[in-house]
């Protein structure tokens, strides 16, 4: 692939080889000798040598922050650096010499640790205050730099801490503004070409204005940013301080930049030249975005500064992309991303008529080019500087100065916890491998660290033809695991525009009449139910048809007489027609949402994994039959035994509303491609989506009589089914009362029947996630809040309980309820809405008790204001609840959160078991012996550890529990499709007058 920097090429080897000397340069003895004494510098050496010891390290420092006590410390020093990955440095294993945690030796070992961990942090943070930040930018005005400030604190979660956020910089520009006063201006800083510059810059983060961000909702997000950066632009421009807007993950960029064109443009702002926009060249479309910028500055007649970055979430975007099998959006060769920040390097001075550039990189390489070109091009001072982070390139900045070019520090500041994240990011950059800090510090050949970034002559990049499309190349997963459906990424437009135009669509197929289908045919019956939106009682999805009794009996016919024929279809014909329904569910996804956010009040995003974990039910359970289906073998001499599956029969499906497409498909597929006759009764708030799953399993080539979708009252028709003498397995999920009910039933021996039935029941919990002293409270509220209150609290994996330990009891619950309260309450087909409606009438009163009775035996924390005009509950939380109180007890579906205290971890964990169920639980913690015990001890089926509780993926994380939570195998699982089949072996004496074949002797 050509890329046209040649140009410059010699300059840029000339001016990057006097850079690098002057970073190079020798330090004197003395110098050296101090830094060889000082433990942050060790800390940083140790994470370079050894891997296992960098990941460790880094884990360490992260918590450290968070432990209230030197014992505490010690006993994590001691835990992170016991993990056999570690191969500790002497130094190390001498301090952690250690038995007791309380012993003197330990609490020195804490206060060395926590020293270093201060000193490393306050080499790229500039201070704890104003005041110690001032004192650092007026040291590097000394050596002829300017500064940008950022305050540190990167997780707003709440609303509280969006204004704060916002208040916080009100306050830094006006104590700064004082301050300048009585500097004098100078030549290169805030004094170009005779033109004076801001003297105050500060750098912010836009979805820190609002603690609900979220690209799905962009008109909601946009107004509440727009609001509060309007105040500080205006302050900002009352006291002449210049605003840069920073850029963060890849989820935020197209709105940021949208957010931010559109104000610039508004007369009021037009004219404004002190104002900055931030690109990522590690992004595969930020070519585009800055081809974009360059016309949009053009229309808009006025230079804005665009800091041009690689980027600092690497890391994350990989994995996120990773895990949610989304296109990569950052390059995957470091190459790429140089050799693409060099061509928008290019581009963006070669415009520098329209932007300004800021050109933000410690790569010596890297900022060579940009010098190459701006003197070249003989860009006028004021279009043109560069940019270091505070504590990465000193020496860098110095020499780039001595070049006679403007520099500019970005300098951070604020408490060790809020800006751990930022820490950890530039320990990472420096010391990832690829990183040119890195490579420099390990004296790589100054040839090698400024040649061109070099990419592979290989086909791909050949064919890619320029660098926007260079292919995306995902890291293997081993063939052997299953490849997951992936959700839709909301922060794609095209695919928003999508979901609401299917929204739109969907809303006006509303009202139609859904019959049962019975042998092959959509009969009529004679009672029928309407289905309503619960975020709008007067809205009715769809008109259902109930079955009766009779109606039931035909249907059970029907599958008795198809079940021969089906028994025999060959596994890969079934196997085939749920490889095409998936087909037709991806087809129909963003359709399939709508109907679930429509008729069970479910937001697009969580409707959204409801289709993917459908689609993944198909795909999976298919894989498995024909695993299954190849039987084993086991013969000797003279004998073979073959061990084989056969169907059971009739399988009955009793779903449930609260994953209404999902949960129906996985046990109807099930039990289709093992061969069952299957008969779905889905409940009766949700039966419109179910009747879509049944039109895509005729369509995908269901035979007549196979499935039959029979909507009717649970108590008559459902109960009729469970007691057939013809039925065989019952896959049922709901209530704890309705599941002891059917296996009660189901082991009743009816006349006619010859076999005992099947019961897979998944009943419920009442699921606990604990927090100790080390959780990360930013993960930890935001994963509590999304686990208790997603859907409504209506799944059966929510969280109902949240146990914390009584030394961040209270940092937590005042989060937790602030960032509860910023959440948004309204009708599901809203983008801005988080939580909704509950599913109807009943449920609503049956919470609308169980808050009445919270209110009697514990502290009501947090009761929210809810619309009218639905089946709104109020989010609810309770503090101090004992353990024995009813909402600690009791399963209540809905937004109800109960908050327990622990005196200390082990009692968190005995609350956590003391409950008749065991589904999901969660733990909050950076403290490897309770990660280790809660794998152990936690009698939960499905434990999730520093994430949500809810959203298990299928094969990942297959789903269920056990004690009063169910009986069965995991849904999504290895064992699922076997509770749907008879094992059989034959065993045949293959000797005739003792002769049998014997390999090898013939
Ligand atoms: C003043 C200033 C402001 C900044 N503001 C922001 C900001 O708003 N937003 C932001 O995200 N970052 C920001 N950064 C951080 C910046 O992104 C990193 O410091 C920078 O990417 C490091 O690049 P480098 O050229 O210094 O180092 P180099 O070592 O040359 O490059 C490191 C870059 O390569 C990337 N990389 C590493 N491995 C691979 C791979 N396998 N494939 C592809 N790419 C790879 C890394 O992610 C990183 O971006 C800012 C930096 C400065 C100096």
């Amino acid at each position: 692939m050509v890329v046209e920097l040649n140009t410059y090429e010699a300059k840029t080897q000339e001016i990057a080889q006097e850079l690098i000397a002057s970073t190079r340069s020798k330090k004197n003895i003395l110098a050296r000798m101090q830094e060889q004494m000082r433990w942050d510098d060790k800390v940083l050496d140790w994470a370079m040598s050894n891997p296992g010891l960098r990941v460790q390290l880094f884990r360490l420092i992260d918590t450290i922050p968070a432990l209230q006590s030197k014992t505490e410390i010690a006993r994590h020093l001691q835990q992170y650096m016991s993990d056999e990955s570690v191969e500790l440095p002497s130094t190390l294993k001498g301090i952690l010499n250690f038995t007791d945690a309380n012993s003197f030796p330990a609490q020195t070992a804490a206060a060395t640790m926590t020293k270093a961990v201060e000193s490393l942090a306050y080499k790229y943070i500039s201070g704890e205050t104003i005041a110690e930040v001032i004192k650092a930018i007026e040291k590097a005005r000394k050596d002829g730099i300017g500064f940008t400030i950022d305050l540190l604190g990167e997780a707003v979660i709440t609303e509280k801490e969006a204004h704060s956020y916002l208040e916080k910089y009100l306050e830094l520009i006006e104590q700064l503004s004082a301050k300048v006063k009585a500097w004098k201006r100078q030549e290169g800083i805030d004094l170009v070409d005779s033109e004076t510059l801001p003297q105050v810059q500060v750098s912010v983060k836009l979805t820190a204005f609002y603690s609900q961000f979220d690209p799905l909702d962009p008109q909601g997000s946009k107004e509440k940013v727009r609001a509060r950066i309007k105040v500080l632009l205006a302050k900002a421009q009352e006291l002449g301080t210049a605003v840069h807007f920073d850029m963060e993950q890849y989820q935020y960029k197209d709105l940021t930049l949208a957010i931010l064109k559109e104000l610039l443009l508004e007369p009021k702002y037009r004219d404004r030249t002190d104002i900055g926009i931030t690109l990522q060249a590690y992004l595969r479309d930020s070519y585009q975005d800055l081809e974009q910028l360059i016309a949009w500055a053009k229309e808009r007649g006025n230079p804005v500064t665009v800091r041009l970055v690689k980027g600092a979430y690497w890391d994350s975007e990989t994995i996120k992309a990773e895990q949610n099998h989304w296109q990569q959006p950052v390059y995957n060769q470091k190459a790429e991303t140089d050799l693409n920040f060099e061509r928008m390097t290019r581009l963006l001075l070669e415009n520098h008529q329209y932007l300004y550039a800021a050109i933000g990189s410690h790569n010596v390489r890297s900022q060579a080019v940009a010098c190459a070109i701006a003197e070249s091009l003989k860009i006028p001072s004021r279009r043109f500087e560069m940019q270091v982070l505070y504590g990465m390139g000193d020496q860098l900045a110095k020499a780039l100065g001595k070049r006679g070019h403007r520099v500019r520090v970005y300098a951070p500041y604020g408490k060790l916890l809020p800006g751990m994240a930022y820490l950890i990011r530039r320990l990472l950059e420096n010391t990832a491998n690829t990183s040119f800090l890195r490579q420099n510090l390990a004296n790589k050949s100054v040839e090698e660290l400024i040649a061109p970034p070099n990419l592979p002559a290989t086909p791909s990049y050949e064919e890619a033809g320029d660098m926007n499309n260079i292919p995306h190349t995902p890291h293997p997963i081993p063939h052997t695991l299953f490849q997951n459906a992936a959700d839709t990424d909301y922060a794609d437009r095209e695919l928003r525009t999508k979901a609401q135009q299917a929204l739109a669509k969907v809303s006006d197929a509303l009202g139609k009449t859904y019959l049962p289908l019975i042998d092959g045919e959509y009969v009529e019956t004679t009672e029928y139910i309407n289905s309503v939106n619960p975020s709008r009682e007067q809205e009715i999805i769809g008109k259902i048809g109930l079955i009766s009794v009779e109606q039931a009996e035909n249907a059970l016919k029907a599958a008795k007489s198809a079940f021969p024929l089906w028994k025999n279809t060959p596994v890969a014909e079934r196997v085939a027609i749920l490889q095409k329904a998936a087909d037709i569910m991806e087809s129909r996804r963003h359709e399939i949402n709508a109907w679930i956010c429509l008729e069970v009040g479910k937001i697009l995003p969580q409707a959204d994994g409801e289709v993917s974990e459908a689609i993944d039910f198909c795909r999976y359970y298919a894989a498995e039959m024909t695993r299954l289906d190849a039987g084993y073998n086991y013969d000797v001499l003279g004998e073979t035994n073959r061990y084989f599956y056969q169907p059971k029969g009739i399988a009955v499906v009793i779903s449930p509303w609260n994953f209404p497409f999902a949960i129906a498909t996985g046990m109807t597929v099930a039990a289709l491609v093992t061969g069952n006759c299957t008969l779905l009764k889905p409940a009766e708030t949700s039966s419109v989506v179910a009747a879509k799953i049944v039109e895509i399993l005729v369509e995908a080539g269901i035979p007549k009589g196979v499935l039959q979708f029979v909507p009717g009252k649970g108590s008559v028709v459902g109960a009729y089914m469970v007691k057939h003498p013809d039925t065989h397995v019952i896959a049922f999920t709901g209530s704890r009362e309705v599941g002891c009910r059917i296996y009660a039933d189901a082991a009743i021996l009816q006349p006619r029947q010859k076999h005992l039935k099947k019961v897979i029941a998944e009943m419920g919990g009442k699921n606990a996630i604990i927090i100790d002293e080390s959780a990360d409270l930013d993960q930890a509220v935001a994963g509590v809040v999304y686990s208790a209150f997603g859907y409504t609290g209506q799944k059966c994996s929510a969280c109902s309980r949240v146990i914390v330990v009584e030394t961040v009891y209270d940092a937590f619950v005042e989060r937790l309820i602030e960032a509860t309260k910023s959440q948004n309450i309204g009708e599901t087909d809203l983008p801005s809405t988080q939580i909704g409606p509950v599913i109807d009438s009943t449920a609503r009163d049956r919470i609308s008790e169980y808050i009445a009775q919270g209110k009697t035996e514990s502290n009501l924390a947090l009761s929210m204001d809810v619309p009218t005009g639905g089946y709104f509950v109020p989010p609810t939380i309770f503090t101090d609840v004992p353990p024995e109180a009813t909402i600690a007890q009791e399963e209540i579906f809905g937004p109800v959160l109960a908050v327990l205290k622990a005196s200390n971890f082990d009692e968190a964990l005995a609350i956590a078991n003391n409950t008749d169920y065991a589904l999901t639980g969660g733990l909050y913690s950076r403290t490897p012996e309770h990660i280790t015990r809660v794998g152990q001890e936690f009698e939960v089926g499905n434990l999730y550890i520093n994430r949500t509780t809810i959203g298990a993926i299928v094969a990942r994380q297959p789903f269920g529990g056990f004690k009063l939570s169910g009986v069965g195998s995991k849904a999504g699982g290895a064992d699922y499709l076997l509770q749907f089949l008879e094992p059989r072996v034959v065993t045949e004496n293959i000797q005739r007058q003792g002769f049998a074949p014997i390999e090898g002797n013939d």
